[in-house]
């Protein structure tokens, strides 16, 4: 199959690497071109209103899908009138808005932060009294890596964080004491069966995704029931085709769905290595009609993001366990260049590669 992408960057390399295998060609299309993508297919380059460049895009392809939730709904909409879209551009509206997105998961009956929606600084002074402080405010659009939010501590740094944040629309959230962060990966097939990765447990520096273990150590029976029963939720009720990834809070031994990502996530870039099939080859197979592959862990299996900077390739491959992915992205600070992952690392492998490429406070 012929399969688009929207967007060109490390997540649709990624896509590309496992479909190639499985006999499949790609397609891109994004606003510049993309470095990560140079080489792996055809790149449209032109905007996502642009009608005229969308059709041509898809005629070029079988099936479309994108790798960031922030591809305008109208854009897939489109689309979806001329080949299928997956996964279903409902997906992308419910996980574009904060607030939209936190209802739509309590009214599946999954538990979520405490939160209220602000739209001027009175209502934000608002909702912070109702919440209680600390509290989070976010933007409800657009909002990635930590960036567009602010912890609000005292009631005075109100002014300043609704300048700060851009006087857009906001969602307060009350400061959850989690004891750690997990993420689960899920894919639904067209149809309808589901297959759940072990949970992801995520450490983030300066908001960006630092180190995940896949499973997550000392997981309880009934937290991963409960994680696997909100993805199963989630991807019914979208009718959801492809692979999706769910951020979660533990709170004592329940969890807190924080937010959803409608693609592949980074938390699950160790599957690649660590899982009997990649989150990449599941999402390929599950928009081609295919069945899904195991999501069993072939080992314990632990992500460093490399951001900012990579340290040269030649020093991280010191470490012969290491598995080093690098997405061909010029540095820059706070992007993501790359990962690594270990497979069932001794303490001093695992510690010779976090030397490497912690980011120095
Ligand atoms: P988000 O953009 O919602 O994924 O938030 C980025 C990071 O901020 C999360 O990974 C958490 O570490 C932290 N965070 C977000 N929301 C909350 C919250 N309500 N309470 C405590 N920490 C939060």
């Amino acid at each position: 199959m012929k399969i688009g992408i929207l967007g060109a960057g490390q997540l649709g390399r990624m896509l590309a690497l496992a479909g190639y295998p499985l006999g499949h060609s790609f397609v891109f299309f994004d606003q510049a071109p993309g470095e990560s993508t140079a080489g792996l297919g055809t790149t449209h380059i032109g905007q996502f209103t642009d009608q005229q460049a969308l059709a041509t895009f898809a005629k070029a392809c079988d099936v479309v899908t994108y790798e960031f939730e922030n591809v305008p709904c109208e854009t897939a909409h489109f689309l979806s009138t001329k080949v299928p879209v997956y996964p279903p551009p409902q997906a992308l509206e419910v996980s574009q808005d904060r607030i939209v997105e936190k209802t739509f998961l309590q009214n599946l009956g999954i538990a979520t932060p405490r939160f209220e929606a602000a739209s001027s600084e009175t209502e934000l002074r608002n909702a912070c009294q109702k919440l209680g402080l600390p509290c989070i405010a976010k933007t409800r659009r657009f909002g990635y890596d930590g960036k567009g939010q602010a912890r609000i501590s005292d009631l005075a740094e109100i002014p300043a964080v609704w300048k700060t944040l851009g006087g857009t629309p906001l969602i307060i959230e009350g400061f959850v004491q989690f004891s750690r962060e997990l993420s689960v990966i899920a894919a639904r097939d067209v149809h309808g069966e589901i297959a759940i990765y072990p949970l992801a447990q995520n450490e983030h520096i300066q908001g960006i995704l630092h180190r995940s273990e896949i499973p997550a150590p000392e997981l309880s029976p009934t937290l991963r029931q409960e994680a696997q029963a909100i993805a199963t939720k989630v991807l019914e009720k979208l009718s959801y085709v492809g692979v999706l990834a769910i951020e979660l809070f533990q709170v004592g031994d329940h969890l807190l769905a924080n937010e959803m990502a409608p693609r592949v996530h980074n938390s699950g870039h160790a599957t690649i290595d660590g899982m009997v099939t990649s989150q990449f080859e599941n999402h390929i197979r599950a928009i081609s009609g295919m069945s899904l592959g195991s999501t069993e862990a072939r080992a314990r299996s632990v992500m460093y993001n490399l951001v900012g900077t990579t340290p040269d390739p030649k020093e991280l491959s010191i470490i012969p366990d290491a598995k080093i992915h690098l997405y061909g992205k010029s540095p820059r600070s706070g992007r993501k260049l790359g990962h690594v992952t270990l497979l069932n690392p001794s303490e001093s492998t695992e510690t010779a590669l976090s030397t490497k490429v912690t980011p120095k406070s």
